[in-house]
């Protein structure tokens, strides 16, 4: 049925950076090259109330159980949501840090990318 590679539509790239564009993304290029490894998915740490009635996680105040640290991520399409130990924590920080500065610097990039061809659509003479 399927006719081998559609080719889909080739875009010209017609982006005309200016020199300060330019250096923003060898910049954040650079820093991209830069960076460590990285962990896919969020990391959170907090503190629960569970489903026994008189826990003393009910109580007035409550006590809650935790904080807990728990590394959420997507596997084949499913949410898995796994408790770390101190250890990993500690461990794994650094990790999770990378790669919130690796979508902070993507975001970057990619506003970088839409000023650029924003500019140039609209001083188009
Ligand atoms: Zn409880």
């Amino acid at each position: 049925m399927d006719s081998g590679q559609a080719r889909g539509s080739e875009t010209v790239c017609r982006m005309e950076p200016t020199a300060a564009q330019r250096a923003a993304r060898d910049r954040i290029a650079a820093e991209l090259a830069a960076a460590g490894f990285a962990l896919p998915g969020t990391l959170t740490v907090r503190a629960y109330a569970c489903g026994k009635p008189g826990c003393r996680c009910h109580a007035d105040p409550p006590r809650l159980h935790g904080p807990y640290a728990e590394w959420t991520r997507k596997i084949g399409g499913k949410t898995v949501t796994r408790r770390l130990t101190p250890r990993e924590l500690a461990e794994y920080q650094p990790l999770f840090d990378n790669a919130k500065k690796l979508r902070a610097l993507l975001t970057e990039l990619q506003d970088l990318t839409l000023d650029i061809i924003e500019t140039g659509s609209s001083q188009e003479p």
